[in-house]
């Protein structure tokens, strides 16, 4: 595991230990980060920049070039997942992607634990 990997996971544990979404906070021993720029080439995956995978989080782009706010939003999937894996799994085969809880709360732990106001405005005003 290289520094920046380290390092991109800790400040995404701090922003999500400041939620309390979940009763325990999220465990980070076993996650690495991975670009894995093949996999969002592949149909159904085109539309992702980031994708969570048990503890493995698969981003497009390299490190360098990946937002805080996505490492957070890959992480707080990771943490969800520590809580209620089946269901989540289950959920987004009900209730798909866009406005499925979990999207909705990932989102939110971004938004929430950003330091500059301003990029949360600028969020906002995507679709
Ligand atoms: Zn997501």
């Amino acid at each position: 595991m290289t520094p920046e990997e380290r390092d991109a996971i800790a400040r995404a544990k701090e922003r999500l230990d400041r939620l309390d979404f979940y009763p325990r906070p999220v465990d980070i021993r076993r996650v690495r980060i991975f670009h894995t720029p093949w996999l969002f080439k592949i149909p159904g995956f085109r539309r992702f920049t980031g994708y969570e995978f048990g503890p493995l989080i698969l981003i497009k782009r390299p490190l360098s070039q990946t937002s805080d706010d996505l490492i957070v939003h890959e992480l707080c999937h990771v943490w969800q997942s520590q809580h209620r894996h089946i269901r989540m799994w289950v959920s987004y085969l009900y209730q798909g992607y866009r406005n499925n809880p979990h999207e909705v709360q990932a989102r939110a732990a971004a938004r929430l634990t950003r330091s500059d106001p301003s990029v949360a405005g600028a969020s906002r005003t995507r679709p």
